[in-house]
């Protein structure tokens, strides 16, 4: 036995997750009975990939489940781009739509940036818009990205104030790696951004109070690279081959190798289970919050950056 051998707290996202989708309910139903008002999420599927299919029809079921309007466009294929921006400004200015979410990933002859581009910025609930970049970055009311939105909510759990803690992020794609990082600074976490070039990847993360992994490479982070009782927060999803489950079987496992990081870490989330669950109730918790803003009334504490 190594001698920081001891076991992790596992973080449950699955659990927290159910609990928030509780708390949005409650806000839901106090809209409606205070104001007239239901929050209402349009998400946007063109083709049909199947994995996206499942995305959209989950992110639906569990919009209806609190309480709120759920509205699903199917789009062939091939629509033209032209199209595609006729709904976004029809759904732009619908008073019901308080959010849109345009599945991605896109058919080749779309692109992301300019899909992006033409959503609200108040309706983005996946704060991918320049406008709420740069609000998250100068402090101002964004509209936070899901992903590293429930992995703040988690590490805030866990931890209460991250004042002044050492955070190393894996990763700066805009999804996940940079917002991760603008939401860890604005609570006064010193942050370091890790990618493909850094140096000494290792002993930087070893350093770290808290590690995010969003990185898209199975069980990359290992127990050498944490410190012991930090906290891990694994937001990759990687399927890998499992052939003792049977020919062709496959597994999900993060970008931390949970089963040595975990031997080290004071918690760790665990994939499945962990971030995933967050994803989609922070989405709920932004469709909130956007129909809260939209409406000229105070956004629910708890469910925000
Ligand atoms: P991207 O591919 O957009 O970004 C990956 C980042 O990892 C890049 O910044 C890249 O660096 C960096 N990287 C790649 N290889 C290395 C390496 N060897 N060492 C250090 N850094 C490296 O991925 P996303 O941010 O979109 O997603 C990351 C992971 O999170 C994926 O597994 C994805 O499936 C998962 N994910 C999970 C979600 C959830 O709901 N739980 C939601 C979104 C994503 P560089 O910029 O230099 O190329």
């Amino acid at each position: 036995m190594k001698g920081w051998a001891m076991a992790a707290d596992i973080i449950d996202g699955k659990a927290f997750a159910a609990e928030m989708r509780g708390r949005i309910a409650e806000h839901v139903s106090r809209l409606k009975a205070d104001h007239g008002i239901v929050p209402g999420l349009a998400v946007v599927l063109v083709g049909e990939d199947p994995a996206s299919e499942v995305y959209v029809r989950s992110k639906g079921r569990q919009t209806v489940e609190v309480g709120m309007n759920s509205f699903e466009h199917k789009l062939p294929a091939d629509v033209p781009e032209a199209e595609l921006f006729q709904l976004v400004d029809r759904l732009n200015d619908d008073p019901e739509v308080h959010g849109i979410l345009v599945q991605f990933p896109v058919p080749g002859h779309l692109r992301e940036d300019t899909i992006v581009a033409r959503i609200s910025p108040a309706k983005d609930v996946d704060g991918l818009h320049v406008v709420n970049a740069g609000l998250l970055a100068t402090g101002g009311d964004a509209m936070v990205s899901c992903t590293p939105l429930g992995c703040l909510m988690l590490l805030r759990d866990r931890l209460g104030s991250l004042s002044g803690m050492n955070a190393v992020v894996v990763g700066r794609s805009n999804l996940v790696g940079k917002p991760m990082a603008q939401l860890l600074l604005r609570d006064s976490c010193t942050v370091t951004i890790a990618h493909s070039r850094t140096r000494e990847i290792e002993a930087l993360c070893r350093q770290a109070d808290i590690v995010v992994a969003a990185v898209g490479r199975p069980e990359m982070v290992t127990a050498e690279w944490i410190k012991p009782g930090a906290t891990v927060i694994d937001v990759g999803i990687n399927r890998i081959d499992a052939p003792e489950r049977g020919a062709g079987k496959v597994r999900l496992v993060g970008d931390v190798d949970f089963a040595s990081a975990s031997e080290k870490a004071g918690a760790i989330t665990p994939v499945p289970g962990g971030v995933g669950p967050m994803t989609i109730a922070c989405l709920l918790a932004n469709t909130v919050t956007a129909c809260c803003r939209q409406n000229g009334l105070e956004a629910p504490e708890g469910l925000t950056a």
